[in-house]
């Protein structure tokens, strides 16, 4: 049990004010003044702010882990979240550094005594409380609950007294004296080992992260129960070569696990600290033991459809699946992880979401987003799959979830271009490789409304969820990005909610932007822009990701993206084209990029041409042999030089937007005229014209030049 540190007798001080309290001199003791200015003293909200800040435990505001939500987030009467250091305050709070006082308030305007303050600097940094007296005179006068943590600092030279006899426990300590004991503490202990996520709540899968805020100790743990002082299978621990520690693998029919991890840090010239026992509880449903759980997100207007969250606990990894209901139909975006012959989502949408009619949608044909097809197909709902993700419903890592030929016959192909009807709104389709060959996305352009799967990735921290882009080159794939996004924004098209494959909640433009620009840094600085995987035991050491913002403290702003291979190693990650000579995964390759990414035109249309990213496939479906091509038609090929742009008739001028592959190219040029990057440059146009754009590498010698013939129509 803790017992959280109350402050004993001082509640009044709170209300007048350390200013009020200083004028009519209390800290006088055994009759000496030690009347303090307002100044020195450091407020209890202060203090807490400097430990929290020093540590850097997040609040819990600051990640987005699902499970946190079973235990209520703890709350002083008297701090509110957005209060001057209540972010700190509730921190400290979560971590069972402070608690409430009698009447649940923490006070955090109050002074704070020498020998409370002992307590919380001895709670933080986990130092054994001690027994030995501390030999000044007024000893006696330490209260009981502070008495261990005082004689603990001042046994290891890290608090002295503020006379040579006495110690003055109830003195108000003041900043400088903070200081010094902070000081004291960081030359004397190694900071102790935290973890995350906090213990206090179960889930199915955990990724944990250890840390220590001295970033120059080493910590040392066991999984296995053992002391990882004296212990033979103790680790070093090395986020940034190894990720998190996995825990997720729940055996079949096993729903319970506890994984226990002892740690321990220690630094040269410092004492080692405690060793520390985190302890979580794995816990998942057996399958078909709970039914799936529905959440209404938005509300049906005349113009706007209804969305609903799905999902089940059972499913390991916890896909979302989104009912999307307009005025006359509904679409089911993705369809889990429970199989069908366990459950039937068919049944539980029929019974407590759908309204109307509806189809469905196969984000992409991963095991945890199409497991319940067979259900639709059965009772003759259509079901749309785009054709380059059928390979992964006859076969794949989840093995078939569609083998019979007869219901492969009636998956419908769907693709870019497609619009699907819902009665006072319109979803259209768009498709990105990357997570999968055939990820669809859907986009209520009214609205702002995008349905993606897992290809934008996910900022669960509970799963540490980076997504996969290894089936397309990242330069490619960063050229696909922009133009699908170029395509959200057209006809009025608006980006406001973005519902992934595993956020529970809609993500914002931001995490659009955020993918963007996690790619876009790896063409800016190649492989020092990549950081191994955050997936510990799950993906292999040191593969090659590039990340933005931290799980752990940017809440859903954050992006993590596993590109092919492991860091240094030759895996093609970027383009390798023989015929022109290129291969950016050269040494300083990226330094090559004299291509644009995109261009986008006002007042005129580009013809694309057919972009490839990967060899086609050849599978049996419905009986037959299939060959299935990995390309796009109609699209910008950042390395095709030649096109044809449609502009109407009697148009005299046209405004290009070019953006290179690099930002750090050395020129751009439209017409022989030099242009900024993104920048939107107005263009006299005549049937036969010629724009031309040149672009320079930022190696300053790689060029290359695009012709774009103005077509009128
Ligand atoms: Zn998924």
């Amino acid at each position: 049990m803790k017992t959280f540190l109350r402050l004993r007798g001082i509640k009044w001080v709170a209300m007048l004010g350390i200013a009020v309290l200083l004028s009519i001199s209390l800290l006088t003791w055994t009759g000496e003044s030690v009347r303090a200015q307002e100044e020195d003293l450091i407020t209890k909200a202060e203090l807490i702010a400097k430990i929290v800040d020093y540590f850097k435990w997040p609040h819990p505001n600051q990640y987005n882990d699902i499970w946190k939500y079973q235990v209520p987030a703890k709350k002083f009467k008297d701090v509110k979240t957005e209060d001057p250091y209540g972010m700190q305050i509730e921190a400290a709070y979560e971590e069972g550094i402070i608690g409430p006082d009698e009447n649940g308030n923490f006070n955090p305007n109050s002074p704070i005594t020498r020998e409370d303050a002992a307590v919380i600097f001895v709670r933080a940094f986990k130092i054994p409380e001690s027994t030995r007296p501390t030999g000044y005179e007024d000893d006696y006068m330490i209260s009981e609950e502070a008495r261990g943590s005082v004689y603990a600092l001042v046994e290891l030279g890290c608090m002295k007294g503020r006379t040579e006899t006495q110690f003055m426990p109830k003195a108000y300590i003041t900043k400088d004296e903070v200081d010094e004991v902070f000081n004291a503490i960081l030359n004397t202990v190694t900071p102790p080992v935290y973890a995350l996520p906090r213990q206090n709540y179960t889930a199915p899968r955990r990724y944990v992260k250890l840390y220590c805020a001295d970033p120059g100790a080493t910590i040392v743990y066991t999984t296995d129960g053992t002391d990882p002082r004296t212990s033979s299978t103790a680790k070093v621990w090395n986020l940034a070569v190894n990720g998190h520690l996995g825990f997720e693998q729940l055996a079949p029919g096993e729903v319970n696990r506890k994984v226990v991890i002892k740690a321990y840090s220690y630094k040269q010239g410092l004492l080692p600290s405690q060793v520390q026992t985190f302890v979580w509880y794995l816990y998942r449903p057996a399958a078909g033991s709970v039914n799936f759980g529905h959440r209404k997100i938005l509300d049906k207007t005349p113009t706007r459809p209804a969305v609903y969250a799905i999902w089940n606990d059972a499913d390991s990894v916890r896909p979302m699946m989104w009912y999307i209901e307009g005025q006359e139909r509904g679409i089911l975006f993705d369809a889990g992880q429970t199989s069908a012959s366990v459950l039937s989502l068919k049944e539980y949408i029929d019974t407590y979401i759908a309204t109307k009619p509806y189809d469905v949608v196969i984000g992409h044909s991963h095991g945890d987003h199409a497991a319940q097809i067979p259900n639709f197909i059965n009772a003759g709902h259509k079901v749309y799959c785009n054709k380059r993700d059928w390979p992964g419903l006859v076969g794949g890592f989840f093995g078939p979830l569609l083998p019979d030929p007869a219901d492969q016959a009636k998956v419908i192909d769907l693709d870019w271009g497609d619009k699907l009807e819902l009665g006072g709104c319109t979803l259209y389709v768009y498709a990105l490789p990357g997570h999968s060959n055939g990820n669809i996305i859907l986009q209520d352009k009214v609205n702002g409304l995008i349905f993606s799967s897992d290809i934008y990735g996910c900022t669960r921290a509970g799963s540490a969820d980076n997504v996969g882009v290894s089936g397309v080159k990242a330069d490619l794939l960063l050229s696909l990005v922009q133009q699908v996004y170029s395509s959200y924004l057209k006809e009025g098209g608006k980006v406001t909610m973005l519902f992934t494959g595993h956020d529970e909640t809609p993500l914002e433009d931001l995490n659009l932007k955020l993918f963007e620009a996690a790619l876009q840094q790896v063409m800016d600085y190649g492989e020092a822009a990549c950081t191994p995987t955050l997936r510990g035991n799950r993906d292999a050491p040191g593969s090659r990701t590039t990340m933005i913002g931290d799980m752990w403290y940017d809440n859903t702003h954050w992006i993590s993206l596993k590109l092919a291979g492991i860091i240094g190693d030759n895996t093609e990650y970027l383009t390798r084209i023989d015929e022109q000579g290129i291969n950016y995964n050269e040494p300083n390759g990226y330094l090559k990029y004299s291509v644009l990414s995109n261009i986008e035109f006002e007042g005129a249309e580009l013809v694309g041409t057919k972009v490839t990213w990967a060899n086609p496939v050849t599978i049996t479906w419905a009986g037959q042999e299939i060959t299935i091509e990995n390309a796009l038609p109609n699209m910008f090929n950042p390395w095709v030089y030649d096109y044809t742009i449609r502009v109407p008739r009697g148009r005299s001028e046209i405004t290009v937007i070019p953006t290179t592959m690099s930002r750090r190219v050395t020129s751009i040029k439209v017409n022989g005229q030099e242009v900024g990057y993104r920048e939107k440059v107005r263009v006299s146009v005549s049937d036969g014209s010629v724009i031309t754009v040149e672009v320079v590498a930022p190696d300053g010698v790689t060029k290359s030049t695009y012709n774009f013939t103005v077509e009128m129509e």
